[in-house]
């Protein structure tokens, strides 16, 4: 049977200090090493999304110390602002050749910094004219909504995404051209041990994709761990439900943790 390719992304947050990232890439770089020895290499693709402060230090000590793992990385945010007098920003430009990916629009920052729509909107265009590649979270805080309802929301925030992100000349043609990766995000199942169904996260991705207007990857992320990834990897392939890989936090903490989810996703991407 064919593999699919998949995308794995360990949203660290600001869960441990610079030396425990360092020390966490290295174990699950140890452990992916094990499970290459005897699978195909390249069908999934880890990305490691360490805190500002421990990229470089985790991106290093990957190419340095694992380099034939090929495991990726990726910032958690990029700044709104360009180079320049800005303290405390980081803008994108400063982030290419280090990380492979940008995370961007957040649950947590959305709430906790207040970004808008129109904010996450000008950081993608700033990540893409730095030539890097967005992971743009959407998601509702419908727990108890209709798929409609759900769709429509997911809808607007990308409207109004793709509309602060023309506001600095980027459209979507250079969104996706970038490889836009969108990661469904339900805010009410993010951090909560209650992940959506593989139903809900499918019938978001399907709307995402009508939305996009295109067959973009999509990632789901909420509270995932590896007893349940492989029946999120696992959903429809025919009407634009597909879920190409996962956004994982709380589980991405344990390098055990987060080794099971890749094995199981490895079985859900060759069939088995
Ligand atoms: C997240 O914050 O992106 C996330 C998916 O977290 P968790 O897996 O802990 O719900």
């Amino acid at each position: 049977m064919t593999q699919q390719r998949r995308i794995i992304v360990a949203n660290w947050k600001a869960n441990l200090p610079p030396g425990e990232e360092v020390a966490l890439a290295g174990e699950i770089a140890t452990g992916l090493a094990a499970q290459l020895a005897t699978t195909a290499p390249h069908v999934i693709e880890v990305l490691l999304a360490p805190s500002h402060v421990g990229l470089v230090a985790v991106t290093s000590l990957l190419r340095r110390e694992h380099p034939a793992i090929g495991i990726g990385t990726a910032a958690q945010d990029a700044s709104a602002t360009e180079v320049g007098a800005h303290t405390g920003e980081s803008p994108a430009t400063h982030l290419v050749g280090i990380a492979d990916a940008v995370i961007v629009g957040h649950s947590e920052r959305r709430r906790e910094r207040g970004e808008s729509d129109a904010i996450v909107g000008a950081k993608l265009a700033r990540i893409v004219a730095a030539g890097l590649r967005p992971i743009l979270c959407l998601g509702d805080d419908l727990i108890d909504g209709g798929e409609r309802e759900r769709a429509a929301a997911l809808s607007n925030q990308w409207i109004a995404a793709l509309a602060g992100a023309a506001g600095l000349g980027v459209d979507r043609t250079a969104l996706l051209a970038a490889g836009l990766v969108v990661a469904y995000e339900p805010v009410w199942a993010i951090g909560s041990g209650r992940p959506a169904t593989p139903a809900i996260a499918s019938a978001a991705a399907a709307a995402i994709r009508a939305s996009v207007g295109s067959d973009l990857p999509i990632l789901y992320g909420g509270s995932v761990d590896a007893d349940g990834a492989a029946a999120f990897l696992a959903s429809r392939h025919d009407d634009g439900g597909r879920i190409d890989g996962l956004l994982v936090g709380g589980a991405s903490l344990s390098a055990s943790r987060f080794l099971g989810i890749i094995v199981a996703t490895r079985s859900a991407a060759s069939g088995r």
